[in-house]
């Protein structure tokens, strides 16, 4: 078979346990995708086919995801391989240790399958703020993936991988899945561990799935959750079969259509086809309320002052001593530490150093940082009222337009940092939410919707979004590349 790379886990373990393909054939099949198609899309950092070979040999007799190549975003720690959150400052890290999730793909017998660009760790919404070089979107090259996953994102778009790990923080997987058009979901906080995973603001850090349709995102949660001792936010609580909650029924169930994610200013393709989703799930048999979030409109600023507070203490670490970067030749040692950060950290991980220790210190910390977690709060209880008045899901755009033009919004931060304002409200609040294809534009580009869930009620998301997928074939569209 020579088409591999284009099948999902799913159809490609079904042909494994018929024995009809060998692992090897199907690293081999990815590889050669990767190989022809990367030169335009570039959602790769680091690719080496023997390394994912070698892998193929010491599988486990049985395992969830045997065989399957899943790419790994590049602030995720590969013991031995390279990891540099696509930073100057981290060029050459080879972390000593996985991350947990690598431990629990490894022990399901997933081949860890190279890693992926992504905006300097983690800080953007468009994959420009790489060091390295901008991923391109597999539908338009001339347009952006999202960010910060956009290279996970891209290369499942691409069919370059079969499955790919993303963090979202405010909104970095389920925006890139959504200009990408391919399956995202951020878990509830607490449900998948952290460690390994070079933090960016951890009260907001997740990791989660980025898959060619729902059921693999179902089967790849379920691989990398669970209780791990060594993330001391990670929660005990046990983890659900999510296979077993595909099924193509909604009926009896709440949807919440908040009133405050339908604004001016949201393309009208985007409007349309979510509007058009949302009729369709209605038509299964959801019923469909409409609710509000009245602390929405805070959540931008809200995220920036917490998100940059918690980043420019995380990034105190990288100093030019224990990783990565050092400058030429220090004076001393203050030089060393000046010179290093300032080579080694691109403009907006600068800006977001600079912002966060403002918003820091001493003067400014309650007027700013303790205010915003105050309205934190707010926001976080906007979602529980929702659920408590018997909401199973909340539905709205993934992304207030499709993908934007590369440079369209590099020079002016304010509106990059609009792109994500649909997705941070759900960090903020700790709930999970999922994004999934809802339609293309007429120019062809994807538009996704998401699906906001209660706290450890992943599975309700992916019933309701398989469901939908049932009714639609957008996931099987695939980019001319
Ligand atoms: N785009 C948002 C930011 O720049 C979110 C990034 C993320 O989720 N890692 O912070």
């Amino acid at each position: 078979m020579d088409n591999l790379y284009s099948l999902t886990a799913g159809e490609l373990l079904s042909l494994l346990d018929k024995k009809s393909v060998k692992p090897e054939e199907i690293i081999e099949s990815v590889y050669s995708r990767a190989q022809s198609v990367d030169k335009k899309i570039k959602g790769y950092i680091h690719l080496d086919k023997e390394k994912a070979l070698s892998q193929a040999k010491g599988l486990p007799a049985s395992g969830r995801l045997r065989g399957i190549p899943v790419a790994i975003k590049d602030n995720i720690c590969v013991e031995g391989e390279l990891t540099t959150c696509a930073s100057k400052i981290l060029r050459g890290f080879k972390p000593p240790y996985n991350a947990t999730i690598i431990e629990k793909l490894k022990s399901e017998g997933a081949v860890i399958f190279g890693k992926t660009n992504m905006d300097e760790f983690a800080f953007g919404s468009s994959c420009e703020n790489s060091s390295y070089f901008p991923t391109l979107n597999p539908w338009d090259t001339a347009r952006i993936p999202g960010g910060s996953s956009g290279g996970s994102a891209a290369v499942v778009s691409a069919d370059e991988a079969i499955m790919a790990i993303g963090s979202d923080t405010g909104g970095s997987i389920r925006q890139p899945a959504s200009l990408c058009g391919v399956v995202g979901m951020k878990p509830t906080y607490g449900r998948v561990s952290r460690y390994g995973l070079i933090a960016f603001a951890s009260s907001l850090d997740q990791i989660g799935p980025l898959t060619k349709n729902v059921h693999d995102a179902a089967l790849l949660l379920g691989v990398i959750a669970g209780f791990d001792s060594k993330d001391s936010t990670s929660v005990n609580v046990p983890v659900p079969d999510y296979l077993s909650y595909l099924k193509n029924d909604v009926k009896g169930m709440k949807i919440g259509i908040p009133k405050e994610y339908f604004v001016a200013g949201m393309d009208k393709e985007v409007e349309a086809a979510v509007k058009e989703a949302i009729a369709l799930l209605k038509g299964k048999g959801a019923q469909i309320v409409e609710v509000t979030l009245p602390h929405t409109e805070y959540a931008v600023a809200v995220y920036y002052i917490i998100a940059t507070a918690e980043a420019s203490s995380n990034l105190a670490r990288f100093d030019g001593v224990q990783y990565g970067y050092r400058c030429e030749d220090p004076a001393n040692l203050l030089d060393m530490y000046e010179r290093t950060r300032e080579e080694g950290f691109g403009a907006e991980a600068k800006r977001r150093i600079i912002l966060g220790t403002y918003v820091l210190s001493s003067g400014y910390y309650d007027a700013y940082y303790l205010k915003a977690q105050k309205v934190r709060t707010l926001i976080k209880n906007d979602f529980e009222q929702v659920f408590k008045s018997g909401c199973d899901c909340i539905l709205t755009p993934t992304s207030p337009t499709p993908a934007f033009k590369v440079g369209e919004r590099s020079s002016d931060p304010l509106s990059m940092y609009l792109s994500d304002i649909f997705t941070i409200s759900v960090n903020l609040a700790g709930v999970p939410a999922l994004s999934i294809p809802c339609g293309y534009t007429k120019g062809g580009l994807p538009v996704g919707m998401q699906l906001i869930g209660d706290f450890f009620k992943e599975e309700e998301l992916f019933r309701a979004a398989y469901t939908y997928e049932c009714g639609t074939d957008w996931h099987k569209r695939s980019p001319e590349l």
